[in-house]
């Protein structure tokens, strides 16, 4: 994979407001099989805020992605857009687009890593046994998959078809209209009254 430093910026920070030290880096990456994406990547080293976004410049229709998590898909590349639902149903592990929702380029690891610290955070806010016990089995289930034992599937549903993964091995397919409807876009729905 490619990558292109196209733009650093110094940028006020949205998060605490302090203006001259945090950083927006546009980065392109070029992705085999695929094709660009732009990447955004804010820091700020002030409040420790961080946000990273991506816009694939190739335009695809809405689409539902599954792939098989195994040994041999762990290196898989996939492109999350800041819209896609992303779900492990065996795990019962599921990421829905929200307002602080973000984008990026990773693979089929990667994608295990981030549920595994989301399932770590959660497991610290639990606080009764049963709650605490479920944390517990899915982080292991996740860990020994990252390991390359045991199989489950992905899947990943995006509206707008900036998402990808990218793989002879994964199954492309419209998303059931039923189940579009049900899919949180991440967008906040602004009242005007
Ligand atoms: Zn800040």
């Amino acid at each position: 994979m490619n990558e292109e430093n196209l733009a650093e910026m110094i940028i006020k920070c949205p998060a605490c407001g302090i203006e001259g030290v945090a950083k927006s880096i546009m980065k392109e990456l070029d992705i085999p099989h695929f094709g660009k994406v732009l990447e955004t990547t804010i820091q700020c080293p002030s409040c420790g805020f961080r946000h990273s976004d991506v816009i694939t410049l190739e335009q695809n229709d809405p689409a539902k992605y599954v792939i098989e998590i195994n040994k041999n898909n762990l290196s898989v590349r996939v492109v999350r857009s800041q819209s896609a639902t992303i779900e492990i149903p065996e795990l019962g592990v599921k990421v829905e687009p929200g307002p602080k929702s973000e984008g990026y380029v990773t693979n089929v690891e990667g994608v295990l890593t981030r549920f595994e610290d989301a399932v770590k955070k959660a497991l610290n806010l639990f606080e009764d046994a049963q709650s605490q016990e479920n944390a517990k089995v899915t982080l292991n289930n996740i860990q020994e998959l990252k390991k390359g034992n045991g199989t489950a599937t992905l899947i990943m549903l995006d509206p707008f078809g900036q998402s990808n993964i990218v793989s002879e091995n994964v199954e492309v397919s419209e998303i059931p209209e039923e189940e579009l409807r049900e899919l949180k876009t991440g967008f906040a729905h602004i009242e005007d009254n």
